[in-house]
């Protein structure tokens, strides 16, 4: 199978790292060079255009930060789409919602192209060691044919529908997500701002049942005051603002999801927007201090 991966940032470098260890001969192309310089030296081929990394290929892979740029590596000037062939997969990680996703089908239709959804839960290490879930929508045939690909770069396929439906189940996780994240770093400034240490905090927090289980993963990064990039938080700013315009359209009100998309496009504007979205944390902190 040959397979062309475009974006090679801090998900997509590691996905495919993976897939060229597993002994795929990659074509990769990326905004920034200099992010191939790793997989290049494995022996991936390195093309100038998104356009050039989809001829001949039988599968492109996407994983891009946001819609406007999915939009524009796959249809604007020098775009995957128009070099992909007729009848190839194009399987798009990136967190995207679900509508988008279902007009990305429409649109790879029309060149005769299939189209997969399949963004990701899990962050740079899982990404490292291949153990993301993988949230899939599209057609049975064609999930099938990628199958093979997602069990290199994760540890579970879930098949949710029909397109868009991966995307929309990544909505929901990761709007909990930055809740749950948000919600903990709340409890932890109020914990100090009242005379606990930190740590003790983190402890005990830690150990009760209504702190949600991947804050054991991340509650290190406030321990450490470490805001060392995992998930962007701009990232996750724009996945809740994705979410907000997606219940607008379904009129379901979110009016705790709206909350925490400001406090993180607070964050995202006072110099946050390319630390870990944990530094939510660390923005708090900073306007009690
Ligand atoms: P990242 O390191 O910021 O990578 C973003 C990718 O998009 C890079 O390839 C970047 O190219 C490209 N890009 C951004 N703006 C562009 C533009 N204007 N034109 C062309 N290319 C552009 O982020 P990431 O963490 O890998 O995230 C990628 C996707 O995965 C996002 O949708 C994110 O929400 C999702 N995701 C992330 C995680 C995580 O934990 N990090 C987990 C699950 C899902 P450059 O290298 O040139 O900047």
């Amino acid at each position: 199978m040959k397979i062309g991966f475009i974006g090679l940032g801090i998900m997509g470098s590691r996905m495919a790292a993976n897939l060229q260890r597993a002994g795929y001969d990659l074509v990769v192309q990326n905004r920034t060079r200099s992010r191939g310089d790793a997989l290049i030296a494995g022996g991936a081929r390195w093309v100038d255009t998104p356009q050039a990394a989809a001829r001949g290929m039988d599968v492109v892979i996407s994983m891009l930060g946001d819609p406007a740029v999915v939009r524009s590596v796959a249809a604007g000037e020098n775009g995957f789409l128009h070099g992909m062939e007729k009848n190839a997969l194009w399987m798009d990680c990136s967190t995207v919602d679900p509508a988008f996703s279902q007009e990305m089908a429409v649109l790879a239709a029309k060149k005769g192209v299939r189209f997969v959804d399949s963004p990701v839960a899990g962050t740079k290490q899982p990404a490292e060691s291949g153990d993301l879930l993988f949230l899939v929508g599209g057609d049975a045939t064609d999930v099938a044919q990628i199958q093979p690909l997602m069990d290199i770069m994760g540890k579970k396929t879930l098949h949710l529908g029909g397109h868009g439906s991966g995307a929309k189940m990544k909505m929901l996780i990761n709007g909990l997500l930055a809740q749950a994240m948000l919600a903990f770093s709340e409890a932890v400034v109020l914990g100090e701002a009242m005379g606990f240490g930190k740590e003790m905090v983190l402890d005990v927090l830690t150990a009760t049942p209504v702190t949600a289980p991947f804050l054991s993963v991340a509650e290190k990064k406030l321990r450490e005051d470490n805001w060392e990039t995992n998930f962007p938080l701009k990232w996750m700013q724009k996945d809740l603002q994705l979410a907000s315009e997606t219940a607008y359209a379904h009129g379901v009100a979110m009016p705790s999801l709206n909350t925490a998309k400001e406090a993180y496009a607070l964050a995202k504007r006072h110099g946050f927007a390319d630390q870990d979205f944990s530094a939510i944390f660390a923005f708090l902190r900073g306007i009690e201090e």
